[in-house]
């Protein structure tokens, strides 16, 4: 008898990538990882990386995810772990819109991909894609589940209060107008890794969850339930991000439509590519921004300190929602390696029981670990991410119940 099948293939479709995972969730072991960008551009790359090989890479045409995808199975099968092994369980898709009606991972049929494509115009950038990475794995393996899972699920238990804007209800209502935030997946494993970290159950902790990428966006999370979350109606609102403002006055908007003479495209893309940290000193990596203010770079200096302010706002109104805090984690590419930003965040909160060691914060490391003072009231933790994991697990965990 051939053993149950035990693979995942994880995809992430992105506008003009896909970033993708194989996975063998007996074990929980990674076989093989890569990333197809500049999807539809003259020249498309894709690096492969199969796990204990050497990584390959090309450069070529790809003109849509349907290519991507093939070019992707194309470099598995190489590696003799090709879409159509009978150990393939499963295709799991990260697709960034929910809407208010996917609170779990899903197994997509007719019904739940009509629910995506309607939610397309909350998510004009991401749905679609996700919609193309969905369609193309089907028509590969028009005989495997594919599960979709999506960024906003984690955050569908936030209460009303949290989730509606103080806006006109039916107004609201007629648009599906409210808070419903994202990295939702990260949120869900990281606040779940923070309570292991602590050696606690998560029903018993409330974590405060700063995932800090270029996307940027923090939660509160009671008991493992999401109960406020930065990001809105899009991944616009909130923290200061790599190229996104993050908060501001909606007036803004109008200001620059009636006084600016800007249309709404135009500050669709100014609010969402020019502004954050690139609109404020002409970068979006921390590395630099980093070397840029140790060199006295002025403007630098003043991008960091409003990322900062934003942060600490996000970190005391978090704070306050929960009303107990266990754990602040910190997550993503600038939450797990820039130390100044974890020091600097929670700099001046030893009133909250909010403290780093400079030691463990300064010391570099692959795992989880507390960076906090030993007799901490609050715990901070720098928690390692790991999306494609945890999409994998939510998505076998499906099939599994299923079968
Ligand atoms: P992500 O979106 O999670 O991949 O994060 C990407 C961002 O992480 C980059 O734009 C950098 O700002 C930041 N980053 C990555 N590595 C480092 C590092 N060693 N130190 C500081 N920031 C980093």
């Amino acid at each position: 008898m051939s053993p149950t099948p035990s693979r995942v293939l994880v995809l992430n479709s992105g506008s003009s990538s896909v970033k993708y995972q194989l996975l063998d969730m007996r074990g929980g072991d990674r076989l093989a990882a890569g990333l197809v960008e500049r999807i539809g551009e003259k020249s498309a790359r894709l690096k492969h990386t199969p796990v204990g090989g050497e990584s390959r890479e090309w450069s070529g045409s790809v003109p849509d995810h349907d290519a991507a995808l093939k070019a992707v199975a194309a470099e598995l099968a190489k590696d003799g772990l090709g879409l159509d092994s009978p150990e393939l369980a499963a295709i799991g898709h990260r697709v960034v819109h929910g809407g208010k009606r996917f609170t779990e991972p899903t197994v997509v049929d007719d019904a739940v991909l009509a629910e995506i494509e309607r939610l397309i115009p909350v998510a004009p950038l991401h749905n679609p894609a996700g919609l193309a990475g969905i369609r193309t794995a089907q028509a590969l393996r028009p005989d495997l589940p594919q599960v979709a899972v999506f960024d906003t699920a984690f955050h569908t238990t936030m209460p009303e209060s949290a989730a509606r804007y103080a806006i006109d209800v039916e107004t609201a209502d007629a648009h599906r107008i409210r808070r419903y935030g994202f990295h939702g997946t990260s949120h869900a494993y990281v606040s779940r890794e923070t309570a292991k970290l602590l050696g606690r159950a998560p029903e018993d902790v409330n974590v405060i969850v700063l995932h800090l990428g270029n996307g940027a966006s923090a939660s509160a999370v009671r008991g493992g339930r999401c109960v406020d979350t930065s990001m809105g109606l899009t991944p616009l609102e909130g923290l200061v991000m790599g190229t996104r403002s993050g908060d501001m006055d909606p007036a803004v908007i109008f200001h620059l439509m009636r006084v600016g003479g800007m249309s709404a495209d135009e500050i669709d893309t100014l609010l969402n590519k020019r502004s954050g940290l690139i609109g404020l000193c002409g970068d979006n990596d921390m590395r630099e921004i980093r070397r840029r203010v140790d060199a006295g770079d002025e403007r630098a200096r003043l991008a960091f300190e409003i990322y900062i302010h934003r942060l600490k706002k996000y970190i005391g109104a978090y704070y306050a929602v929960l009303g107990r805090v266990d754990a602040v984690a910190f997550t993503a590419g600038v939450g797990e390696n820039a130390a100044p930003v974890r020091e600097a965040a929670v700099a001046g909160l030893e009133g909250l029981g909010l403290a780093v060691d400079g030691e463990l914060n300064a010391v570099r490391g692959d795992g989880a670990r507390l960076v906090s003072p030993a007799d901490a009231r609050v715990a901070v933790a720098v928690v390692p991410t790991d999306e494609e994991m945890e999409i994998a697990t939510q998505t076998y965990a499906l099939v599994e119940k299923e079968r």
